[in-house]
């Protein structure tokens, strides 16, 4: 699976959607941007909520945002 990373602006929000993954930089879990309820990586650093329509992340240093190519 080939990954193609998206710039990430300190404010701009994150990228979502079909085949758009977060990466976690601690655990190196990754997570759909929409999961169908809502999903986290192994160590919780990022934790998607998409009934809410929320991402958090505790350690952006170690995200990233990768759509699959
Ligand atoms: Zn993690």
């Amino acid at each position: 699976m080939g990954r193609i990373y998206f710039d990430i602006a300190p404010f701009g929000g994150y990228p979502a959607g079909p085949g758009v993954y977060y990466e976690c930089g601690v655990c190196e879990d990754f997570v759909p941007s929409i999961p169908r309820n809502a999903a986290a990586c192994a160590c919780r650093n990022i934790v998607v909520d998409a009934d809410a329509g929320r991402v958090s992340v505790k350690d952006h240093a170690r995200f990233r945002a990768f759509r699959t190519a």
